[in-house]
């Protein structure tokens, strides 16, 4: 495995009718006066990047990865988990997780006696539940090796007593993914200094491109809807000027798209090292000061737990997990479908709908199929995830939740014959 551009993933459906993602509105500041619950920042020092991809990149940097090491990934994953492997020039070795998306111990010490050179153990944490984490560091003290916390999922939450990210060598987090913001990811280290994480800012063309980003996508959800009319006229000058800057760059010869933001912030897998050594925007290291925590887990848990009745009972399918434990925020609640075939189908009525719904890790990198890995094969596949986020209003999570339960079940229309 040689390139470093990740396979691309199926296009993502038309925007949905409620949001997928959080997005910016006045209540996402409320309840400050609440004590803010353990996060992935209370876990050790931490440095605040652009993605989480690239905190990854950069904990396997401080690691020590080279060129000829090895890295433990996890089977079931995210494209955009490999490429900072590719980029230190070492090798991905994906292990297993069970139909739980539990990490196989057995298979990773099989791993680690097969490949000397394996340097460091990624584990994921997905959807906001907890990895074994005594049992993964116990495994990874006993050989020598790093365990990198993936807490992409996980931003809050307290594991075995500890923050999540407290049992790895370092542990990245992805803020996209819990906070209304446009960019932004961290890296974490209980256990090791950040000086030789030395940041700057992206420069003000990306300053402004997130706070833009951020407050247009708020409002293409009818969120502060005021500030959109008090902005308008300003959002239109950013139009104009944009277009400016694309036609100088077309004169100079340049291309006329070349990124202002992170591969990250359009969902996409791709990997920038240019990006290593720059710092969260502003404006995203500001709402991670001011939204509140509280109400993020809060309302994530709620939420979650609504699907769970209106779901969880329905004819072929049950949750992924059967129970919400304490200390668990949810990123989203992962539905589980007896039968791969009915998810291919249920998965197409809900887009038809307009309704938000995630396959994670619908696309596995190449090499890992179901001889390597037949538990993440069938999560893949077999799973639908649906938004708990803190930002559905009522109205929303009422329409979410009464269209999902009628769209979910249906069967096929019978085949109409003529006459
Ligand atoms: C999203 C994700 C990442 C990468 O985070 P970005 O901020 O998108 O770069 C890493 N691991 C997992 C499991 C993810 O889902």
């Amino acid at each position: 495995m040689t390139s470093a551009s990740p396979p691309t993933a199926p296009t993502a459906p038309a925007r949905p009718r409620v949001p997928l993602a959080p997005v910016l509105s006045v209540a996402s500041f409320g309840n400050a006066g609440a004590a803010r619950p353990r996060s992935v920042l209370d876990a050790g020092q931490a440095r605040l990047v652009t993605s989480g991809r690239i905190a990854l990149a950069l904990a396997l940097r401080e690691l020590g990865v080279a060129a000829g090491d090895g890295v433990l990934l996890p089977a079931y994953h995210s494209l955009s988990m490999v490429p900072p492997v590719l980029w230190r020039g070492a090798t991905p070795q994906f292990y297993r997780v069970d139909g739980a998306a539990r990490a196989d111990l057995a298979d990773i010490g099989a791993l680690c006696d097969a490949d000397p050179r394996i340097k460091a153990l990624v584990a994921t944490h997905y959807f906001g539940f907890p990895q074994d984490l005594p049992a993964l560091r116990a495994l990874c003290d006993a050989r020598g090796i790093a365990l990198v916390e993936d807490c992409a999922h996980a931003f809050f939450g307290e594991f075995a007593g500890r923050p999540p990210g407290a049992w790895g060598d370092y542990a990245i987090a992805s803020s996209m993914k819990f906070f209304p913001m446009y960019e932004g990811g961290c890296l974490v280290s209980a256990r090791h200094a950040l000086d030789a994480v030395q940041l700057h800012s992206a420069g003000p063309g990306f300053e402004a491109k997130v706070a833009l980003a951020t407050l247009e996508h708020s409002f293409a959800y009818g969120r502060l809807a005021p500030l959109r009319a008090v902005l308008a006229p300003l959002m239109g000058a950013k139009d104009w000027l944009w277009r400016r800057i694309k036609a100088r760059r077309i004169e100079a010869g340049r291309p006329a798209d070349a990124a202002l933001a992170p591969g990250s912030s359009d969902s996409d897998a791709s990997f920038d090292p240019r990006w290593l050594d720059k710092r969260s925007s502003w404006f995203a290291r500001w709402l991670l000061a001011r939204v509140s925590g509280a109400r993020i887990v809060a309302l994530r848990r709620r939420h979650y737990l609504r699907l769970q009745q209106a779901l969880g009972a329905l004819p072929g399918c049950r949750p992924l997990h059967a129970t919400l434990p304490d200390g668990v925020c949810p990123w989203l609640f992962p539905l589980w479908f007896d039968d791969a075939a009915d998810a291919d189908a249920a998965f197409a009525r809900v887009r038809r709908a307009g309704l938000p719904v995630v396959r994670f890790a619908e696309t596995l990198w190449p090499g890992v199929d179901a001889a390597r890995c037949p538990g993440s094969v069938r999560l893949s596949r077999q799973v639908l995830a649906f938004p708990c986020h803190q930002e559905l209003d009522a109205a929303e999570l009422d329409w979410m939740t009464a269209r999902l339960a009628e769209v979910l079940p249906e069967v096929q229309p019978p085949e109409v014959l003529p006459a």
